[in-house]
């Protein structure tokens, strides 16, 4: 084992997305909220906006920490719609998304915008998850490590590393997420070693002590191998989240869960 890998904790994240309603919700807290998380790593659950306070209030008793799926990039005013740092830190998040490859791709956020909300989540206390990845095309033509730097360049600037710094990093092949269709161990494994040699070739310090999460079709069959990989830092699970015992298997995969 590294040096590196022994300062990172493991963390495991459930994206919701735009799924449930309030009864669906109550279940799958119910479920989770009976899980005794150790102190090695964390679990984190993103519900949608709407039902931030509701998940919030019936987990405040347990280890699962809550977590919001989007943030506006700017900080308060008239942006009709939007939903600003302070708001979801005065609900509790504590982690937030940005630039989930929905975000760029269906609602075409920018990777400067990406920038501008991980700096304000920071800025209100809050711990940006950074998602980045290649799409197909991208990967086909050999340019997934060049697609990725372009997609951190923002935080890799002189103002940007002081944000980076306090983030949390998500390697997310757009063609793994939601398709079943999950990176191999070792594809993976390539891009999350890139990511750190590329962010520890500009920013000497930061790099090893990044925690690199996974995201693309992560089920209870596969995190183990992919969690055992010495650049993968956890996982960020879409669909797998929504089923509380395929969510735990996974978050015990990555030892943030032990069966009471
Ligand atoms: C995601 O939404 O970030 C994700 C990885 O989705 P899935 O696990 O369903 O591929």
């Amino acid at each position: 084992m590294h040096e590196g890998e022994l300062m990172r904790s493991k963390l495991v994240i459930g994206n919701w997305k735009m799924n449930g309603d309030q009864a669906t919700i109550n279940g799958l807290i119910a479920d989770l909220s009976k899980t005794e998380v150790s102190r090695l790593s964390e679990l984190v659950v993103c519900p949608p906006f709407l039902y931030l306070q509701q998940v919030g209030n019936s987990l405040s008793q347990s280890a699962v920490k809550l977590g919001a799926q989007n943030v506006c990039q700017f900080s308060n005013g008239a942006y009709t719609g939007e939903v600003s740092a302070s708001m979801l830190k005065d609900l509790g998040c504590e982690y937030v998304l940005v630039g989930h490859s929905e975000r760029r791709h269906v609602f075409g956020e920018s990777s400067q915008q990406v920038f501008d909300k991980a700096s304000q989540l920071i800025e209100a206390g809050l711990v940006p998850v950074v998602c980045v990845g290649e799409t197909l095309s991208e990967r086909e033509s050999g340019i997934t490590e060049k697609s990725v730097a372009e997609q951190l360049s923002f935080f890799l600037t002189e103002q940007g590393v002081a944000v980076l710094e306090k983030c949390v990093l998500a390697y997310e092949p757009v063609w793994a997420i939601g398709t079943g269709l999950s990176a191999t161990p070792g594809q993976a494994q390539d891009v999350h070693r890139f990511m750190r040699e590329h962010i520890g070739s500009r920013v000497a310090g930061v790099s090893a002590r990044l925690q690199i999460l996974y995201g693309g079709s992560v089920k209870a069959g596969n995190a183990a191998e992919l969690f055992a990989m010495p650049d993968i830092d956890g996982g960020l699970i879409g669909g797998a989240s929504l089923v509380a015992k395929e969510f735990l298997a996974i978050a015990e995969a990555a030892g943030s869960y032990k069966a009471t």
